[in-house]
């Protein structure tokens, strides 16, 4: 009998293990555990699955996680293209630079903002109401509807609630030109100074390697239980324990519990987009100092491209060029050729001159995420408080992105499995 058995290893499985006082077994789908944080490499140089920053207003989890690696601090310097302009991020940052007629409509439309008096229902009807019309339709509406690929007026405020709404004073300065900054708690993040973001996984593993086990390309093939003892059977053995937790996404989960069909069908009604991500090495690129460009044209397949050079001497190529990062999201169901999808970002860095030649191109990597971002549609809260409220009478702990079907980075991740953990212990 073990004492904690934790299905799923990312950072939700292993950190849960961390935090627990008892001996867990984790068990991971995968060869290499970290599910999303885990890291590959490209021309010597390491990338993530998206590039992923360590920051948190959770000081306590972010001293924690800054304490296991060895990080480089560094300052944003993210950009929005738009109309053929590297724009400051986040945009309503950054309207001096937009035309004069897009600078009027974004100024005028925030300051006598007719949405202003309403309570948002939605995650359209918030940004009318934080940013008014202007920086709504230039750019957080194309640009949210691209990286959803679903309708921000049939999506949840829970995500969005967190934006902050810009003060007059920097909307107004920043209409006229003058620099100020947004988003201020992301405004410096860490990022680990080799290995990439995987070096936070590596650090955990490393950590409870004494007192757990991670089992590594597991296929389990039963869940059952029986009077409080859960058995699972796996490729690797059969093992029992009172105290079940799941880290892996729900949907996968499922494909195991003999649930209600009416369960069964929230389940299936929970959206979620996946992801291919590029990793592009090239010789030249114009995309200057900057780490994260967005992109809100929906001509051109990736919502962002990242440049990792900027992230430390460890990620620049050390042959030369940069490493660049294309990611795009499509909804799960829906199939994307990975070839064509390849060519598309070759001859979209080309339309944008973001490289200048194909022959630059020296090496590409590609990798495909199936869970890659929650969506939050109207129905969201509902289908996942009644399929989380199932798992917990039945005795099954959840913790995780996916395993909680919220839209969470890594630090709350932690921060959630510690509090279990706690609870458990
Ligand atoms: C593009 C992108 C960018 C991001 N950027 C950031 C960022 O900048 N900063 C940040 O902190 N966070 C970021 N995140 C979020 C972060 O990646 C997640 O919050 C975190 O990795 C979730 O960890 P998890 O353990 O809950 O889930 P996962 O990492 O999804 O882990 C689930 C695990 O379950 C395993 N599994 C699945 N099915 C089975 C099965 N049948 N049997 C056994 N195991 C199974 C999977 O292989 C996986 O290892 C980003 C995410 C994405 C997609």
């Amino acid at each position: 009998m073990e004492d904690h058995i934790i299905l799923g290893g990312g950072i939700a499985g292993l950190s849960l293990a961390y935090f627990l006082n008892d001996r867990s077994i984790i068990l991971e789908k995968e060869k290499q555990s970290g599910g999303l944080c885990r890291s590959y490499s490209i021309s010597g140089v390491s990338y993530d699955m998206g590039p992923h920053i360590m920051f948190s207003k959770n000081k306590e989890i972010l001293d924690f996680h800054r304490s296991l690696v060895d990080c480089n601090q560094i300052k944003r310097s993210n950009k929005i293209y738009f109309d053929g302009k590297f724009i400051k991020y986040p945009f309503e940052n950054g309207i001096g630079r937009l035309s004069k007629t897009n600078r009027e409509y974004c100024l005028t439309s925030f300051l006598n903002n007719a949405y202003e008096n309403y309570d948002p229902t939605n995650m359209l009807q918030f940004f009318l109401k934080t940013f008014g019309e202007g920086i709504t339709n230039l750019y957080l509406r194309p640009y949210n509807e691209k990286i959803w690929k679903y309708d921000p007026a049939f999506m949840d405020t829970q995500m969005v609630e967190r934006i902050p709404k810009p003060p007059k004073s920097d909307i107004i300065k920043s209409a006229n030109g003058i620099e100020t900054e947004g988003y201020k708690h992301q405004l410096f993040f860490y990022y680990p100074k080799q290995g990439g973001f995987q070096s936070l996984i590596n650090a955990y593993k490393e950590r409870i390697k004494e007192k757990s086990k991670v089992i590594n390309s597991v296929k389990i093939k039963s869940i059952s239980s029986q009077k409080g003892d859960w058995k699972i059977t796996t490729n690797k053995g059969t093992l029992k324990t009172k105290n079940l937790t799941n880290c892996m996404p729900l949907h996968e989960l499922f494909k195991y519990l003999k649930a209600p069909v009416k369960i069964q069908k929230y389940v299936n009604q929970l959206k979620y987009n996946s992801m291919l991500v590029i990793a592009l090495h090239v010789k030249k690129d114009n995309l200057g100092k900057n780490f994260a460009v967005y992109i809100p044209n929906k001509d051109i397949i990736f919502h962002r491209i990242s440049k990792l050079n900027f992230l430390g001497a460890n990620y620049k190529p050390s042959g030369g060029g940069s490493v660049l990062l294309a990611e795009i999201t499509f909804n799960s169901g829906v199939s994307l050729n990975e070839t064509k999808a390849v060519r598309k970002v070759i001859d979209d860095l080309l339309k944008l001159k973001f490289i200048t030649k194909k022959e630059d191109i020296l090496e590409i990597n590609t990798h495909f995420i199936k869970y890659a971002y929650v969506i939050y549609d109207l129905n969201h809260f509902k289908n996942t408080d009644t399929i989380l409220s199932y798992l917990q009478n039945k005795g099954i702990n959840s913790v995780g992105r996916f395993a909680e079907f919220r839209y969470m980075n890594s630090d709350e991740v932690a921060a959630r499995s510690k509090r279990l953990a706690k609870k458990l212990n």
